[in-house]
């Protein structure tokens, strides 16, 4: 994939704007939202007025980030003529279809997933990048901006929670490279690490505990699938965005080639799957209408969860046994 696509015309048109609107996906994590905040406080220190759109409530644990506070649930009204997406596959990914946007509106895509559809007027997609985080960081450099203290934080958080504490596939030279850079501008890694790793509400240590109660494993030990009900979260006294990370745990067995959480929201089923070595879960996601990338992805089925369940498993079983017969 070309990772360059837009960058030369995205700059410019940032840089002539007078009025930037950012926007970050649904169940927002520490990417979207950190590097959402990064790029509009550059923004707004050469002079643009930003505003900041999330469709849903923004997860407690990232209270701590410089910014948070001026995201908002209600879209910008009027819209700017620029709407810069950010971490954004798709724009369902931000519950938006280009019908809600001005005619003579501009959008620009910024992103890393591979699955990505190209649905900005311009695209930045460089799917080798951990993190937006990455993406975000360049841009700024380019538009000429210094990363200050706040700015390294925000940057610092999504590029260390998308790469999984540097640990995923997706980590390379390049992203401790940049990752060094911010820890240059003074970033404080204890307070980071310990408010987004040790200050859990109880309540999602206990929706772990529902998930855990549920975990069953497939296909000789490769797959491992948690489930999440409605009662579980009432039970639990948890709000949808703390199952945020549990399917990690299921990753994390012996064994385990790929991890699946899929939990009720609503009348919908929404799947996170995610893979250890070397199955491409993004093309699991995508055979149902879902996306992400290879070791990280997800997806939303319309049926019941014992029928969600047996889909996934059916799928995930057969690309296992291709991938080992190849
Ligand atoms: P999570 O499982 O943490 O919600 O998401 C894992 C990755 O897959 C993230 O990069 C997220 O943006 C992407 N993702 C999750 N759900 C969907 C979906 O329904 N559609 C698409 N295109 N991407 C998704
Ligand atoms: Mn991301």
């Amino acid at each position: 994939m070309n990772n360059e696509n837009n960058s030369e015309e995205i700059i410019e048109i940032l840089r002539k704007a007078p009025k930037v609107a950012l926007f970050s996906h649904v169940s927002p994590d520490g990417d979207c939202i950190g590097s959402m905040l990064a790029i509009g406080r550059a923004l707004e220190k050469i002079g643009k007025e930003v505003s900041f759109y999330n469709p849903d409530p923004l997860p407690g644990y990232l209270a701590f980030l410089p910014g948070y506070s001026r995201i908002r649930q209600e879209l910008p009204c009027p819209q700017p003529k620029i709407l810069l997406f950010v971490d954004c596959s798709d724009l369902g990914r931000v519950n938006m279809t280009r019908s809600e946007i001005y005619g003579d509106s501009i959008v620009l895509n910024l992103d890393h997933h591979i699955s990505n559809l190209f649905f900005g007027d311009f695209n930045w997609v460089d799917a080798q990048a951990s993190a937006v985080g990455e993406v975000a960081l360049t841009l700024i450099k380019r538009l000429g901006v210094e990363i200050d203290g706040d700015m390294a934080t925000n940057l610092y958080t999504a590029i260390m929670t998308d790469s999984g504490c540097f640990e995923y596939s997706n980590t390379t030279a390049q992203t401790h490279r940049l990752t060094a850079d911010l820890l240059d501008k003074g970033v404080d890694l204890l307070s980071i690490h310990n408010n987004i790793f040790n200050q859990k509400p109880l309540a999602q240590i206990k929706l772990l505990a529902c998930a855990l109660n549920g975990l069953e494993i497939h296909a000789d030990g490769r797959l491992a699938i948690m489930t999440l009900s409605a009662e579980d979260f009432q039970e639990s006294g948890a709000e949808q965005e703390l199952s945020e990370g549990l399917v990690n745990h299921a990753r994390s067995i012996a064994g385990v080639e790929v991890a699946v959480l899929l939990k009720e929201v609503g009348p919908e089923i929404k799947g996170a799957l995610r893979s250890n070595l070397w199955l491409n879960v993004n093309e699991i996601a995508a055979r149902f209408g879902g996306g992400g990338h290879q070791r990280a992805a997800g997806c939303t089925f319309g049926t019941p969860m014992a029928e969600a369940k047996q889909c996934i498993t059916t799928a995930i079983e057969e690309a296992l046994r291709i991938g080992r017969d190849h």
